[in-house]
């Protein structure tokens, strides 16, 4: 058994969705198959929640018109049979109704969660019947369900593992089965979702719940690049990373994989490759527990940081200070990325801003606090990569670029270093031509 997710743009049009389809019936393993929701309808569905706050009668009924036309459309493509073709866009009216009657309740999280998560459920349900309709039998699995995650940071495998087992025991069997991403149950069985780019996550964890052989990741990329693509130019796809090396990456900005992606497979160690949806035979990345090389692998940028500068004089000599300090954010529910200490100062970075003016008002109670916005982590990444002979090459970005904060050597496998934003592309550049593109060898 494998897992293969398809990402937003795989599933976005008439087009790829038949790409999908000729990768589905490649080989006859058994699947499991998770999509999105086609690019563009989860933010769709976030406006929509928004204009249910504000009460926006007429933007609710317009977004809700455009989101059946966008489907419809897609059946009218798809179905060559014109009774089911017209059975399936009732069924999508009916959906649509379905959300109609959730945007005349009042706004609150758990409707927030119920509208955002439509978007897989509707694609879902049109893609299973297209496979039908052409012979390729698949049963489509509702993953509100099985997935029952009562921390999103830390799921449950087991528990999703026997729901799963039983929903898969109470249905037909099949070679493929087709199942939505994003959306889960959570402690109170009330429908929620993994967070923006979730689909990823619900893959691994379907994946390690069954302990499959591996999980596919489907995009649009071939594959983890070593540097931004959208910001540099020769970049190319890394052929292995491990577990460890995907994940600093994902969390410091690559796009191509959701942040907790590999969390639910390190245990168990089944691997996750990252395909190309439009290039099926391109390598793409393998994400695994083995080594096979040592040294500089891959450079990635997350932007939105926040830095703060906590100065005082009593921090001269004095213990407990960093524990007074740590606990203010930790109070407030705040995680800290970098930190950097002289003897009178801390320097540190937080993405999420939501709670910055409690946490300062209550540090300014015994030091100076200073906030910069805009600015971004570069993160240098690979296994032992602070023992790679040409990283030193780095630091002569200082020449150029105005760093704010270096953190090297908090793992052996993560360097970061902190910019503003406006000066991130040109670091990006500078770095790729430095590390990547002269004569390199890692040596470790
Ligand atoms: N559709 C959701 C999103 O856009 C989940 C995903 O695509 O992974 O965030
Ligand atoms: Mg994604």
């Amino acid at each position: 058994m494998k897992v293969l997710k398809f990402g937003g743009t795989s599933v976005g049009s008439v087009e790829n969705l038949q790409k999908v389809k000729n990768i589905l019936i490649s080989d006859d393993e058994q699947k499991i198959v998770v999509c999105s929701a086609m690019s563009g309808v989860t933010d769709q569905l976030v406006r929509l929640v928004e204009n249910i706050r504000f009460g926006d009668t007429e933007a609710i009924t317009r977004n809700l018109h455009r989101l059946e036309t966008k489907h419809c459309d897609v059946i009218d493509q798809l179905i060559e049979d014109k009774e089911l073709r017209s059975e399936l866009k009732d069924s999508i009216s009916f959906l649509i109704t379905e959300m109609f009657e959730l945007t005349s309740q009042k706004y609150s999280e758990a409707i927030n969660s119920k509208v955002i998560t439509y978007g897989e459920t509707l694609l879902t349900f049109i893609f299973s019947k297209f496979l039908n309709s052409i012979g390729v039998n698949n049963v489509l699995l509702d993953a509100k369900d099985f997935m029952f995650v009562d921390s999103v940071e830390n799921p449950n495998i087991d528990k999703v593992s026997k729901k799963l087992h039983k929903v898969l025991e109470a249905e037909i069997k099949s070679q493929i089965y087709i199942t939505q991403g994003f959306v889960c149950k959570d402690e109170n069985g009330e429908i929620n979702h993994l967070k923006r780019g979730g689909s990823d996550y619900t893959a691994t964890i379907i994946g390690a719940a069954l302990q499959a052989n591996e999980v596919q990741i489907w995009t649009d990329i071939d594959g983890l690049h070593n540097n931004d693509p959208r910001y540099v130019e020769e970049t190319h796809p890394i052929s292995h990373l491990t577990y460890n090396e995907a994940a600093e990456l994902a969390y410091f900005g690559a796009k191509i994989l959701h942040p907790q992606t590999v969390s639910p497979v390190v245990d168990k160690d089944i691997p996750v490759l990252l395909k190309n949806t439009f290039d099926p035979q391109a390598a793409g990345t393998i994400i695994s527990n083995r080594t096979y090389k040592k040294g500089l692998k891959a450079i990635s940028a997350k932007d939105d940081i926040t830095a703060i500068k906590i100065k005082s004089n009593r921090m001269l000599m004095a213990h407990g200070y960093l524990r007074r300090i740590f606990e203010v954010f930790d109070n407030f529910h705040t995680s800290i990325d970098m930190i950097t200490t002289s003897e009178i100062a801390i320097s540190l970075t937080i993405d999420d801003t939501s709670n910055l003016d409690e946490i300062v008002k209550e540090i300014e109670n015994y030091a100076e606090v200073t906030i910069e916005q805009n600015h971004s982590i570069i993160c240098i990444v690979g296994e032992s990569v602070i023992n790679d002979r040409n990283s030193y090459k780095l630091f002569e970005v200082l020449n150029y670029i105005p760093v704010r904060m270096i953190s090297y050597g908090g793992s052996n496998n993560n360097i970061s270093i902190l910019v503003d934003t406006k000066d991130k592309i040109p670091t990006l550049r500078f770095l790729n031509e430095k590390l990547f593109n002269t004569h390199h060898e890692a040596l470790v």
